[in-house]
């Protein structure tokens, strides 16, 4: 959904406020794409003095299914989305958050494209590692079995080759 921006500009501080839904139906990143399991309008505040910038407020939660990196079980990831920019307009109609180096992608105009700003922070806000438990213990290395369910009963000792060199030193002294 794309809202129009030009209706909130230069409005000598007065607060505004709307709601915008998300239409994607899902998100990607790092070149992989995840559904949305949940999702609510984003909630809007604008204020602005200037033709030229806008701060805008913006404030929503959704889930993404993400799956676990141990065990690739469905996770529901929660976003909690709350930011708080001031957008400039420069001359050449690059829109930027104060000092940032990249114009955000997600403004042509004064059009701003809900669901191109929502990937945006979920890309800003993508946990390191998605786990479907803290102590999830993954696959067996052996047979591929899934852990969670039951250990599978194979021999998962894997000895480092040079551990064995070591070990082999020790016991030649021990001689
Ligand atoms: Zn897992
Ligand atoms: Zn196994």
């Amino acid at each position: 959904m794309r809202i129009s921006l030009s209706g909130v500009m230069n409005l000598n501080s007065e607060s505004r406020e709307f709601t915008a839904d998300v239409e994607a139906e899902s998100f990607a990143y790092m070149g992989e794409s995840y559904p949305v399991a949940k999702k609510e309008p984003v909630r809007f505040s604008a204020v602005s003095d200037t033709a030229k910038t806008v701060r805008i407020k913006a404030q929503t939660k959704l889930e993404l299914t993400v799956p676990c990196d141990r065990c690739l079980e469905p996770v529901s990831v929660p976003f909690d989305i709350d930011t708080d920019y001031v957008l400039t307009w420069e001359d050449d109609g690059t829109v930027r958050i104060r000092d940032d180096e990249e114009p955000v992608n997600y403004i042509d105009g004064y059009e701003l494209d809900v669901d191109a700003f929502i990937s945006e922070e979920i890309m800003i806000g993508f946990p390191m590692k998605v786990l479907c438990t803290e102590d999830c213990k993954g696959f067996c290395s052996v047979c591929g079995a899934n852990l969670n369910r039951g250990e599978c009963g194979c021999d998962r000792t894997v000895l480092d080759p040079r551990m064995s060199i070591i070990r082999d030193l020790f016991r030649q002294k021990e001689v």
